[in-house]
């Protein structure tokens, strides 16, 4: 009988002989069927824009490409396809890396006051397409001791989703406040909203609500997982309200 490390809610359990055993086998195979699953989303979702990729280049050089209006438009799309792919790699990297970090490193003691500054150059392009409003709002001058870049990208990720899943000339208001060692960060929306049969699932790896609007807006279907991954590194806590059609709220809650 041996005790395994991981188990359904990734904690260790005490030794408790041979049904225990029984179970870590169940947990072992569980694993192993979510990484074959993961394996098999992942291969699905690089083929997806590798496959339009070719099929607008063989179009192309069987003769498309003497029409330069077509040519331009394929060539736009063949652009939009490899950034998806790159955005891809990119978030399935920083999504492995993150799962296997037990504790944070690069910590240093930043302001939020900054990070928020840096988003809003990062995103005000984006939302201002939509004619999207974007609301920093701050409590004084609050520092964290942290990952600047984890807290960075947690951040940008749920402010992304909120243009992306926004109606056209809405609002995003992103607030931060520090109380007794807490630091409570609010994303609230004023978009699609999501409907309360969803809200469970939204963090798990390529769970989309809507498949196509997601793909239409870019989105790769990691960037939740990654946001619950930095929350779990911190043992902070993430929670969601939401009013189909009204907007929704994310609230994270850091214990730093
Ligand atoms: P994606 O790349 O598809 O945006 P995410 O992991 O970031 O993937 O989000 C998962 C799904 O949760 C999205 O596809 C979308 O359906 C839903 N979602 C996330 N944020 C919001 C939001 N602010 N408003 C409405 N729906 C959202």
């Amino acid at each position: 009988v041996y005790t395994s490390p991981i188990n359904s809610n990734n904690t260790k359990q005490p030794n408790s002989g041979g049904i225990a055993s029984i179970h870590d086998i169940t947990n072992i195979k569980k694993l192993e069927q979510i990484r074959t699953e993961f394996v098999s989303n992942v291969t699905h979702e690089l083929k997806t824009p590798l496959t339009s990729i070719r099929g607008f280049i063989e179009t192309l050089k069987s003769g498309a490409i003497d029409d330069k209006t077509v040519a331009v438009k394929f060539l736009d799309i063949i652009d939009i396809e490899s950034e998806r792919l790159s955005n891809l790699i990119n978030d399935i990297l920083q999504l492995s890396e993150i799962e296997n970090t037990m504790t944070d490193s690069d910590i240093s003691c930043h302001n939020i006051n900054d990070t928020f500054k840096e988003i809003y150059d990062i995103l005000e392009g984006v939302a201002e397409k939509k004619g999207i409003k974007l609301h920093f709002e701050i409590e004084n001058y609050i520092t964290i001791d942290a990952n600047k870049n984890r807290i960075k990208q947690m951040l940008i990720n749920l402010v992304d989703n909120a243009i992306k899943y926004n109606k056209d000339n809405g609002t995003v208001t992103i607030k931060a406040i520090k109380k007794e060692g807490t630091i409570t960060f609010t994303i609230k929306d004023t978009g699609i909203g999501i409907d309360e049969e969803h809200i469970p699932r939204i963090f798990e790896r390529f769970y989309r609500v809507d498949k196509g609007r997601s793909r239409n807006m870019g989105g790769t279907g990691l960037g939740l997982s990654i946001v619950k991954h930095i929350v779990n590194l911190y043992n902070g806590s993430i929670n969601v309200t939401s009013k189909p059609g009204s907007g929704t709220e994310f609230i994270i809650q850091l214990p730093i």
